[in-house]
């Protein structure tokens, strides 16, 4: 599955975030391949797309696409160098594919901060030097194994130990490798090497119900995104947390006397889709209408494998109608009668929304 590490220090509301996400959650009996850890939650994709297929299909399931978020626990400043946690909070957070990294941006006596103040460019700092100096431990011994390759004139030795060699200063800074610029060829060349400031991240700004404006505090988280380019979502994790308890009447009632549209619990979760550069494709059969997690870009076939390995291995072609002309044509048959549905061979690159029916051999 897809999935999202949340790190960040103590008491910066880490676990009030994790905890909402799984209230939000799902039935884990549903995903009966998924391995269920006390610190992994499974949660659902907010898609509105879904219950408007299901009003026209008439399933008698309808199951959204999830992601996987894990609470990696508690970092604090030597992490790198073994304390606390620490090799166990690296070797987690080296598993997942994206950061969602929260910031401390509220104020609240009752809560001790780790350095005594709140301060969001020192929190940030505290941990990204951390998974700095942690990537620069594997550039050093990534760069001793290079050395009689080197020697040896192999070209792609070569190439790597090269770029090894510009991004070590950086990293012995505590800077991220993020904000090095490197070329989409020089990441490709590093890949194997997983370092974890090359893992696309997010600033979770934890604010106060009061703080998503004029709080200098989110200014900060702000400023230093921009010149990493890396995403923010302000949210109040408290309020998530309430939201998360109550029933979908409640939710309701509570949101529209906030005047929120949606929990900001969703914008995580799409920051995070979108952070992993994933999109959904959907089939809608009478027994189940049904939302699906692909990579951007992906093949019909690999859009198959979403579903079943054998999917993939068998794919013949695949059945498609755009999201848009079934729902304004009312589903498979008025788009078949428009023209709207389509035959796709093995090379379509399926789009956000495509309502997908697999032809394979078993
Ligand atoms: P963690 O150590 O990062 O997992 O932090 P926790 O989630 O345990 O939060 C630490 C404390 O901060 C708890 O007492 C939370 O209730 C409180 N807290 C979390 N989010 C907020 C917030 O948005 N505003 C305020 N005022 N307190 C919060």
């Amino acid at each position: 599955g897809f999935n999202c590490g949340i790190v960040g220090l103590p008491n910066v509301g880490k676990s009030t975030l994790f905890n909402a996400l799984t209230k939000s959650g799902i039935d884990a009996e549903n995903f009966p391949f998924c391995t269920i850890e006390p610190n992994v939650g499974i949660v659902p994709m907010p898609d509105p797309r879904l219950n408007k297929l299901a009003e026209i299909v008439k399933p008698q399931k309808v199951l959204p696409t999830t992601m996987e978020f894990v609470d990696i626990a508690g970092l604090v400043a030597g992490a790198s160098k073994g304390e606390g946690l620490g090799n166990k909070f690296l070797a987690n957070i080296r598993e997942t594919q994206a950061i969602a990294h929260v910031v401390r941006c509220f104020d609240n006596e009752n809560v001790i901060h780790v350095a005594n103040q709140v301060d969001p460019r020192a929190d940030i700092e505290t941990i990204n030097l951390e998974l700095a100096l942690a990537d620069l431990d594997t550039v050093e011994k990534a760069s001793q194994r290079l050395v009689r390759s080197v020697k040896g004139g192999d070209k792609e030795a070569i190439a790597t130990k090269e770029i090894l060699d510009r991004i070590q200063p950086h990293l012995a800074e505590g800077l991220p490798l993020r904000s090095v610029g490197l070329s989409d060829d020089e990441q490709r060349q590093v890949k194997s090497f997983g370092f974890l400031t090359l893992k696309p991240t997010m600033y979770i700004a934890n604010v106060n119900e009061d703080g998503f404006e004029n709080n200098p505090y989110l200014d900060v988280v702000h400023e230093i995104a921009a010149e990493e380019g890396a995403v923010v979502v302000p949210v109040c994790n408290q309020i998530e947390a309430e939201i998360a308890e109550l029933d979908d009447e409640e939710r309701a009632m509570f949101l529209s006397e906030m005047g929120m549209e949606e929990p900001g619990l969703d914008r995580v979760i799409r920051a995070g889709y979108a952070l992993l550069g994933l999109q959904t494709y959907f089939t809608a059969g009478v027994k189940e209408v049904r939302a699906w997690t692909v990579k951007q870009g992906a093949t019909a076939p690999e859009a198959a494998g979403a579903i079943h390995t054998d999917f993939q291995k068998g794919f013949i072609r695949a059945e498609v109608v755009a999201y848009d002309d079934f729902v304004s044509l009312n589903g498979e048959q008025g788009a078949k009668d428009a023209g709207k549905w389509r035959l796709e061979g093995k090379e379509y690159i399926v789009k956000d929304g495509d309502v997908v029916h697999f032809r394979f051999n078993v």
